[in-house]
């Protein structure tokens, strides 16, 4: 039964991935750059996404990915490029 935040942590905590070597997001940095709201960075579930002040661009994990697809859906400028990993790489879950 789920019962808030600690459970969702244990349960993150039993997912492993696979990583590729080729990512399966990418992002268009000019389109990006004009959008203020920035929705990815607190849709996110896994926290993939965090500004980067210094380089003025976003900064983004797709090695955590767990492929729920809601930045591809939420970033409305198209500014995010997501497909699945290649077959064999990506999130494993475990249940349990
Ligand atoms: Fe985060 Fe989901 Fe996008 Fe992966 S697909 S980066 S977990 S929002």
């Amino acid at each position: 039964m789920y019962t808030g935040k600690a459970d969702a942590d244990e349960k993150l905590a039993k997912v492993k991935f696979e990583i590729d070597k080729e990512a399966h997001i990418t992002i268009e940095k000019a389109r990006c750059l004009a959008c203020r709201e920035k929705p990815c960075i607190p849709a996110c579930p896994a926290g993939n996404y965090t500004w980067n002040d210094e380089k003025n661009e976003l900064g983004y994990n797709y090695e955590g990915c767990l492929e729920c697809g809601t930045c591809r859906f939420i970033c409305d400028r198209e500014a995010i490029s997501w497909s699945f990993p290649r077959g064999g790489f990506g999130v494993v879950y475990r249940w349990g």
